[in-house]
């Protein structure tokens, strides 16, 4: 099937520019994980590449901790872009990562809505004990679609399809050890060997099927699992983690289980957690924004809950860093925590 995918109404949530507009979102919010799904998947509601430069370069404007910085460019020759917030080279540093994989971009929405909130005073105080490295938007070809290869089978509708691969048609999360890439050149070169960051979330999405204990997630999370990170590294993966489970599963929205990753290091959750002891957590969201299988694209429906999870995320976690709180975390929960499953097809 092509370009074609649900035909029921859209009565979704409306976002642009990565804001949730009115009340929608509440009622979004509301439907929760259990909702399934099965509606027009539109991409022109999301935000482009050019809207993001916009509103980050007016919020470097407005923002007077904020600094806007180039770090390389993608494989088309877009800029990408670092988001710096350094108060204090004492304060612990975390890094969040969204879209190396261009088709999952409801985390660059809700990392935007972030990045407004910093400005805005709604987290008051979180900078003064935390430093806050945002790379929103890496493979910012592969979210316009912009590739050296077809599209044809992408079942999206709107103004563009998105892909995971970058226009060479690379996974950049496989790219961790050769870097090959300018992308994973970049982010490696100009972030991760020039600041001392304790801390990285990297936000994906999954497939929209999958569940745990019987109920659909809203996401999955995991520490990195390879042998060779330092077992000091993975239990402050595993504080991250605990942030970021507390703040989401209590909720009627959220839902986690654990993601069932493998150990190789070309994955940025392993590969950065050894190369340089950061402590990295991967949260995996449900449903991409465009993709060949149908089984792993949501509709819009969903967008308002996804976005809000990513902000909140990101909040918590920010929060816990720099009040000290994530250095009581209990991380038991990760042994009790069960593996997500696909939820069988009708
Ligand atoms: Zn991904």
């Amino acid at each position: 099937m092509k370009k074609k995918l649900f035909s029921l109404t859209v009565v979704g949530t409306l976002v642009l520019g990565g804001i949730s507009v009115g009340s929608p979102t509440v009622s979004a919010v509301g439907n929760g994980p259990e909702y399934g799904g099965n509606e027009t998947v539109n991409t022109s509601i999301l935000t482009t590449y050019d809207e993001m430069v916009d509103f980050l370069e007016k919020q470097e404007v407005k923002q007077e901790q904020m600094e806007l910085e180039v770090i390389g460019q993608t494989v088309k020759g877009r800029d990408i872009h670092l988001v710096k917030y350094i108060t204090n080279p004492d304060n612990p540093t975390i890094l969040y990562l969204t879209q190396q994989h261009g088709n999952e971009q409801l985390t660059t929405e809700g990392t935007l809505e972030f990045i407004k909130h910093l400005g805005t005073g709604k987290t008051k105080g979180i900078l003064d004990g935390v430093n806050i490295l945002i790379v929103p938007m890496l493979n910012a070809d592969g979210a316009m679609g912009d590739v050296n290869f077809s599209l044809d089978d992408y079942v999206a509708s709107g103004d563009r399809n998105l892909t995971r691969y970058n226009a060479d048609e690379v996974d950049l999360n496989r790219d961790h050890v050769d870097r090959i890439q300018p992308e994973t050149q970049a982010l490696h070169n100009n972030v991760l060997s020039l600041y001392d960051i304790d801390y990285m979330i990297d936000l994906h999405h999954q497939g929209a099927q999958s569940e745990r204990d019987g109920e659909l997630v809203s996401g999955s999370i995991l520490y990195p699992t390879t042998e060779n990170a330092d077992p000091e590294v993975v239990e402050k993966s595993k504080q991250l983690g605990a942030v970021v489970f507390n703040e989401i599963d209590p909720t009627g929205w959220g839902h986690l289980g654990k993601y069932n990753g493998g150990s190789a290091e070309t994955i940025s959750r392993n590969g950065i957690a050894v190369e340089y002891g950061i402590s990295t957590l991967l949260f995996e969201m449900r449903g991409m924004s465009d993709h060949y299988y149908e089984s792993y694209v949501l509709g819009q429906k969903s967008n308002g809950y996804l976005i809000k999870q990513t902000v909140n995320t990101l909040t918590a976690s920010a929060e816990a860093i720099s009040d000290g709180s994530i250095e009581e975390q209990d991380i038991s929960f990760w042994d009790t925590l069960a593996y997500q499953n696909t939820r069988a097809s009708e």
